[in-house]
């Protein structure tokens, strides 16, 4: 995730005079609304100067106003203004008072959680909290120069985690794996001998001092509103429910490729066969954008009148990680007039390599996802709307992993996975996908599970206990037990360990998978299918999006799914048998052949050629805008044929 810029349409400055309109009658405001006007703006405002350093520095553009001293200025701004102990005073004083109306509670209770998300209200946690950061900020210094690498061949080859993990992946010498994999290994070694078993110590005093059971029950606290014991009781339902799978897959590996092929450096290896090649086709590069923007519009999905940017290219001196984030979130002003939302995003395609298509077109469908989700958060404040804590990562994560796993549907790919040529991947090559990865899937459930259980036993252990020995020797247990073995990704090779930002959050990811699984089940149920469907986009809209963070996450999955969330809808696709799982996909396949030949018979050309996502899209390479919707006169077809001829002119086909 991770939310960026802004380009101030003239509307928003029309709003803007309008509320100072509003403002000249003071003697109309109660004490508590020009409070919360005053929040609201101020935040927004330092919201957006903040955003918009980030997205100027990261993406390198060329305008002087953006500078890395003007990033950290404007990111201590905003973070000293989130920490303000007199605002939540403040707010505090409303609640108490009488005069406000259930809008204005509803306003002020949501301050009161924003700002106790950034306040420590313990002295000596404060002091605890400052030696965290201190250590923290050592360890990541060090991890970031550490020397890591592969012996390959006796010399030894500097690469980093990422290019470990896809050597490891796709060399066909096992010596070489190997290399990757003892390289991976030793993140694990340099960690613990460099503060993280400190770290955790700190971290653990921090969190008892503010009376939590330790840090982890103290992170999920904060970033879901509920504590560990009620997290892993909803972990445990996915973990003891796929422990057969995982056993099974692991033997029918073996059974298939050989014993060896459970080795840690050759699973990935094995499993990969040629399938990525034979999709490459179906996902030309160039038409990502198209078939995201045709997709969502069936759905029924609307962005409210927001501007998007999209820099997609991989380009030198751009930020070297991809994210989306929003300069301007969504708002209903005081006056009642709506605040559309700003949303950039970026990520590094490179439209020659094999497999970029697919790629490109899965990471738009999740970023977009999260655009349409911020985009329809309708309350009275930005902070109802922002990325940040109070907001829960699983909730964020949900929106977007369920309409990126669209690309993965038969129907999906039946409608939307056209080659060059206009062909639509064969469901016999879509059958062939299942087949290779479906009895698999459950190994990646039981990777991403071993993170949170691997950091909620790490912070359980007794302070005297906790050693570099201790430490590593508790990951490679829990590898064992969750995994079956020893993981391809050691587990402290995991970033997100270190940082205070990304450390026991993990188990964010889970959930949002288990509420998708549970959300499509619930849309199966109800209507029959989802791709689309123009109910799922409205569905999704007034249950999960309308409340942005002031309801939490369980219960709106509850709200919408009719149950509390468990693991049993990932379970149940998982234990599902491939020869089932395919003559369902080979229907939904077949419905979608029957609608395409309907809506082509039909002539309903018109719905075909016009997309009205009720978003102004501008998609620009740094600073040089390829298409821009409004320059074309709102056409959505029109700008991604800008965006098609520009990719083939920058990359001819043919020019390997
Ligand atoms: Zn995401």
């Amino acid at each position: 995730m991770r939310l960026i810029a802004r380009l101030l349409p003239t509307i928003s400055a029309a709003v803007m005079s309008t509320t100072s309109n509003k403002r000249s009658l003071p003697t109309t405001m109660s004490a508590a609304t020009t409070f919360i006007e005053k929040i609201n703006t101020e935040y927004e405002q330092l919201h957006r100067s903040f955003e918009m350093q980030f997205w100027g520095t990261k993406m390198a553009l060329g305008g002087e106003e953006y500078s890395v001293p003007e990033l950290t200025r404007t990111k201590a701004e905003m973070e000293a203004f989130l920490a303000s102990k007199e605002k939540l005073d403040e707010a505090r004083a409303y609640l108490a008072s009488a005069e406000i109306d259930a809008d204005e509670r509803k306003t002020l209770k949501m301050f009161e959680r924003t700002f106790g998300c950034y306040i420590m209200e313990s002295a000596d946690a404060l002091k605890l909290r400052e030696e965290c950061m201190a250590t923290e900020g050592t360890l990541e210094d060090k991890r970031n120069k550490m020397s890591l690498g592969a012996t390959i061949g006796g010399s030894f080859v500097e690469l980093s985690s990422v290019g470990l993990r896809s050597k490891m992946r796709v060399d066909a010498d096992e010596a070489t794996r190997k290399a990757c994999f003892d390289g991976l290994r030793t993140i694990g070694d340099f960690v613990t001998t460099n503060g993280f078993v400190e770290l955790v110590k700190a971290r653990n005093a921090m969190a008892k001092s503010l009376g939590y059971v330790d840090y982890y029950d103290y992170k999920v606290t904060q970033a879901e509103g509920f504590g560990k014991a009620a997290l892993f009781e909803i972990l445990d339902t996915l973990e003891q429910g796929t422990r057969p799978l995982m056993v099974a897959a692991r033997e029918r590996l073996a059974k298939e490729k050989g014993a060896e092929a459970l080795e840690p450096w050759n699973s990935g290896y094995m499993m990969a066969g040629t399938i990525t090649q034979k999709l490459d086709p179906y996902f030309p590069f160039e038409k990502a954008i198209e078939q995201w923007g045709r997709s969502f519009a069936a759905l029924g999905i609307s962005y409210e009148g927001a501007s998007m940017s999209l820099d997609l290219l991989d380009r030198k001196g751009k930020y070297s990680n991809g994210f989306c984030h929003w300069p301007q979130p969504a708002w209903l002003r005081a006056d009642g007039s709506w605040q559309p939302t700003v949303t950039h995003f970026t990520s590094l395609a490179d439209p020659s390599a094999v497999g970029s298509g697919h790629t490109a077109l899965t990471t738009l469908m999740h970023e977009a996802g999260h655009a349409a989700h911020f985009a329809n958060i309708r309350q009275r404040s930005p902070l109802f709307s922002q990325e940040r804590a109070p907001t829960s990562v699983a909730y964020a994560e949900l929106q977007s992993m369920f309409l990126d796993a669209l690309v993965g549907d038969a129907a999906w790919r039946c409608r939307y996975g056209l080659s060059r040529e206009g062909e639509a991947l064969p469901f016999a090559l879509h059958e062939e996908d299942v087949r290779a990865k479906h009895p698999y899937e459950v190994l990646t459930l039981r990777g991403m599970i071993a993170v949170p259980y691997f950091e909620k036993a790490l912070y359980e252990m007794a302070e005297e206990d906790l050693s570099a020995a201790s430490v590593k020797a508790l990951a490679d247990k829990i590898e064992m037990e969750i995994q079956g073995g020893l993981g391809g990704r050691p587990l402290l090779s995991v970033p997100h360990l270190l940082s205070d930002e990304a450390s026991c959050y993990y188990h964010g990811y889970v959930l949002a998978e288990m509420a998708v699984h549970q959300s499509r089940a619930f849309f199966m149920a109800r209507d029959g299918f989802i791709v689309d469907n123009p109910k799922v986009g409205p569905t999704m809209t007034e249950a999960y999006w309308r409340p942005g963070n002031s309801e939490p996450f369980l219960d709106l999955v509850e709200q919408l799914t009719g149950k509390p969330l468990s693991g049993d809808a990932w379970v149940a696709m998982l234990q599902q048998d491939v020869e089932e799982l395919l003559a369902e996909e080979k229907v939904a396949y077949e419905g979608a052949v029957q609608a395409k030949a309907k809506a082509a018979a039909s002539g309903s050309k018109l719905s075909a050629s016009k997309i009205d996502l009720d978003m102004r899209i501008k998609i620009v390479d740094g600073d040089a805008v390829i298409a821009d919707t409004e320059a074309e006169g709102g056409d959505f077809l029109a700008t991604c044929a800008k965006f098609e001829q520009f990719v083939q002119q920058r990359f001819p086909r043919g020019a390997a």
